[in-house]
């Protein structure tokens, strides 16, 4: 049986954050989740009764999934179950705004087969938080957190930002030791990117960002913090208390198959990548016609066998436990910087070569 993963997209918001680039929109009504629901049921209908996978993970991300409701997550959870064999322990993650579940809800979720959660911090100064238009408060947070772990979420992942506008390293450290006071199992840190065509791009000039060293030393702080707090750094932006790390986000940088559900989703199966309809009334009509082969998908790649050793080089540097290669490929300035150390046939970035890895990547492929 060949391992596979699956993405359901739901990319519906609360309201869009100031920084937000994604394919989401704060646009929607009840119809519109209904029926994006039955199409992402007819997508997964259409692997029923195909019996060569085994599903290691689903994860349900955006967007926002909880928008569309317990229920309806509900029925499409009960939709994978009946259509796919889902490992012995499959992780089940679902990503949440802490605005948009309640208590009853994540019993709900959590009885119908889900086993992580993925909120959404990203600060715990709530300035910020508005400044951000995030659609929560610090204490919504907190409390979200505390009713999913009442709930019988043991495996809840928090994201948070560093590089944020108007903050410095103590307000930094201030959000990341109240995430940690909180102890979740996982915890995913990400440096604000400014993308074109935000609010947030458009009126950079009026707030205060770090520079690129202050950037760095943030990076450094809250690596310390959470390392002196038992946290492993797995992967370049992800933390975990042991035997906690991501299986869904370690299956895409070690290039497990995975199948994307809903709008905009994207696919990566026996060495092509593909995507699904950008667009939720043309993927929602596409459904319709039978949604089931690869060639059906939008911006198909095939993916020669040198960019799969480059794409595994790139991958698994992000790992702590790093990429095979040989060490006559390894430009010696990265062991001489202190960026990275070779073991065992393979190489592996420290904190210091982390910070500069788009920079060692492109030393590598050259
Ligand atoms: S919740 Fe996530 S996807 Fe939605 S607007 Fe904010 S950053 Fe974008």
């Amino acid at each position: 049986m060949e391992d596979l993963m699956l993405y359901y997209h739901v990319p519906f918001c609360v309201s869009k954050c100031a920084y937000c680039a994604f394919y989401s929109t704060p646009q929607w009504d009840e119809p519109l989740l209904d029926s994006y629901t039955e199409a992402l049921i007819r997508q997964t209908e259409g692997f029923e009764g195909s019996e060569g996978f085994l599903v290691t993970s689903v994860y349900f991300g955006g967007g926002t999934p909880t928008v569309l409701g317990a229920l309806r997550l509900c029925r499409v959870l009960d939709a994978v179950k009946r259509c796919f064999k889902l490992k012995n322990g499959a992780e089940i993650t679902l990503e949440a705004n802490p605005k948009t579940v309640t208590y009853d809800d994540l019993c709900i979720l959590r009885k119908a087969g889900f086993n992580r959660l993925s909120l959404g911090a990203q600060s715990f100064n709530d300035p910020t938080l508005r400044l951000l238009n995030r659609p929560h408060t610090a204490e919504d947070f907190v409390a979200c957190f505390k009713n999913a772990d009442l709930a019988g979420f043991d495996n809840v992942n928090a994201d948070l930002i560093f590089a944020l506008p108007n903050e410095d390293e103590g307000a930094l450290s201030y959000s990341v030791s109240r995430l940690i006071e909180l102890k979740p199992k996982h915890i995913s840190v990400y440096g604000l990117s400014l993308e074109e065509g935000t609010p947030l791009f458009d009126n950079k000039e009026k707030y205060a960002f770090p520079a690129e060293d202050g950037e760095e030393r943030q990076y450094c702080t809250l690596c310390k913090l959470l390392r002196d707090s038992g946290y492993s750094h797995y992967e370049i932006s992800n933390f975990a208390l042991d035997g906690y790390e991501a299986k869904h986000n370690t299956g895409y940088w070690k290039r497990v198959p995975y199948f994307g559900f809903g709008a905009g989703a994207h696919s990566f199966f026996r060495n092509r990548r593909f995507e699904t309809p950008r667009d939720v009334t043309a993927y929602t009509e596409k459904t319709k016609l039978g949604f089931l082969s690869p060639t059906d998908y939008e911006n198909a790649e095939e993916i020669t066998e040198a960019e799969a050793r480059e794409e595994e080089i790139m991958l698994s540097l992000r790992l702590a436990e790093g990429a095979p290669i040989a060490l006559e490929k390894v430009p010696s300035v990265i062991f001489e910087t202190g960026c990275g150390v070779y073991e065992n046939g393979r190489l592996s970035l420290t904190e210091k070569g982390f910070r500069v890895s788009n920079a060692i990547i492109g030393m590598l492929m050259n």
